[in-house]
C-alpha cells in the first residue's frame, strides 16, 4: 500500500478515504525494529479479517506514540485530528460522556495504527444499525471468557481450563473458539444470538468460573484477588459487562516483540509448541487457512445451526 523509500510522510488512499501518514520510518517495536509502516501495513493487510470482529462496536484504543519501551494510554475519545470521516458514536459513562470511534472499514484503521493505536478494544455488544444514526446498544453478541494464567502458570495451564470450560459451554449449546491473547493468557470466544443481556451473560460465566474451581481447585482459581493465583488460573468472568472491554481479535499488543491477539483452532491448541504469535506469522496464516472465528467448529458445521444452537441452550438464558 505505502510507496517504498524514505519518504516519512504519504497521503494514501484507503477505500473512499485519504488518510495522511507520518513518522512512518519511526520505530515502534525497538526488539524487532517493527516501523509505524511495519504496523500500517499490518493493520491494511488484516482489515478484511479484523472488520467483521470490530465493526459497529465502540473502539478504546491503547497507544504508543514513542514505542512500547515508552509511555502508553488508553484513549476512548476521539482526539483533535481525527478525521471527519471517522464514523463516531457517543456513551454515557458514570463520570460523562465520551465519543468513541467505530472501526468501520480499512481507512479508520489504517488512520488508528498512524496514530501510533498499537491496541483496539472493543466490548462484546455492538451499536444497532444504522450506527451513524441512533442505532443503540445491542445485547452482547458473544460471551467472552479470558484466561489469565498466575505465576508459576502459563499457556499450558490455560489450555487445560481452556478445555474443562470448552466442554461446559458445549453442553449449553455454545460453541467456544480459543484465542491467543498475544500477551500471557488465552481468550475463550463463544457466539452468542443477541437475546441475553449483559447481566446474564455475566451471571452465566461467573457460574461457569465458580464450577470449574469447585471442580479443579488445584488449576482455576474465580477470585479476582492476585494472591490467590499462583500456579492457577484465574477465569476472568467480568469480560462480559457492557461497560468492559477485551482487546479485539487480530490486535496487535504493545508488549515487546509485535505480537497480536490470535484466534486458534482446538488442534492447534493441543499442539506443545504453542506459544504467542507475531503479526508476520498471522499474515501468513490467514492467507492459509483463514479465521478460525468465523468458520463453524468442524463436526458441528451444518449439523447443529446457529438458531438451533441457541434454542437448546436451556443454561443460558
Ligand atoms: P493477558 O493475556 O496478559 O491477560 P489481556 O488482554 O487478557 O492479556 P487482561 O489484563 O487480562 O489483559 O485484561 C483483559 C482485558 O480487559 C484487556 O484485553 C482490556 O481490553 C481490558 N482492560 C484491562 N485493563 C484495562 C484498563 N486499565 N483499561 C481499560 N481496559 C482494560
Ligand atoms: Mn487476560
Amino acid at each position: 500500500m505505502l510507496t517504498d523509500g524514505d519518504n516519512d510522510t504519504q497521503i494514501v488512499r484507503v477505500g473512499a478515504h485519504d488518510v495522511r501518514l507520518t513518522h512512518l520510518s519511526k520505530v515502534l517495536y525497538p526488539e524487532t525494529g517493527t516501523t509505524k509502516r511495519d504496523v500500517i501495513e499490518y493493520y491494511a493487510a488484516v482489515a478484511d479479517t479484523i472488520l467483521p470482529h470490530v465493526r459497529d462496536r465502540p473502539a478504546t484504543r491503547k497507544r504508543w506514540p514513542d514505542g512500547v519501551s515508552a509511555d502508553s494510554f488508553f484513549q476512548r475519545d476521539l482526539g483533535r485530528g481525527t478525521p471527519e470521516w471517522v464514523v463516531r458514536r457517543n456513551l454515557e459513562h458514570q463520570t460523562g460522556t465520551s465519543t468513541y470511534p467505530l472501526v468501520q472499514d480499512a481507512a479508520t484503521l489504517v488512520w488508528l495504527a498512524q496514530t501510533a493505536a498499537l491496541e483496539i478494544h472493543v466490548p462484546q455488544w455492538r451499536f444497532g444499525r444504522p450506527v451513524t444514526k441512533d442505532g443503540a446498544p445491542r445485547k452482547p453478541d458473544r460471551l467472552v471468557l479470558d484466561l489469565d494464567p498466575g505465576e508459576g502458570a502459563g499457556l499450558g495451564e490455560c489450555v487445560e481450563v481452556a478445555r474443562l470450560a470448552r466442554r461446559i459451554l458445549r453442553e449449553m449449546g455454545l460453541d467456544p473458539v480459543p484465542v491467543t491473547s498475544g500477551s500471557k493468557g488465552i481468550h475463550l470466544y463463544a457466539p452468542l444470538d443477541g437475546h441475553a443481556t449483559d447481566e446474564q451473560i455475566t451471571a452465566v460465566a461467573r457460574e461457569l468460573a465458580r464450577t470449574l474451581e469447585a471442580d479443579h481447585g488445584d488449576l482455576v482459581v474465580s477470585d479476582m484477588k492476585k494472591s490467590l493465583r499462583a500456579g492457577k488460573v484465574l477465569v476472568d468472568w467480568s469480560q462480559d459487562n457492557g461497560s468492559r472491554t477485551t482487546v479485539a481479535p487480530y490486535s496487535l499488543r504493545g508488549r515487546a516483540r509485535p505480537w497480536v491477539a490470535v484466534p486458534r483452532t482446538w488442534r492447534e491448541l493441543g499442539s506443545p509448541h504453542l506459544r504467542h504469535l507475531e503479526f508476520g506469522e498471522v499474515l501468513r496464516r490467514i492467507g492459509r487457512r483463514g479465521d478460525p472465528l468465523t468458520e463453524p467448529a468442524p463436526g458441528r458445521a451444518g449439523v447443529v445451526g446457529r438458531d438451533e444452537r441457541a434454542g437448546s441452550s436451556a443454561s443460558v438464558p
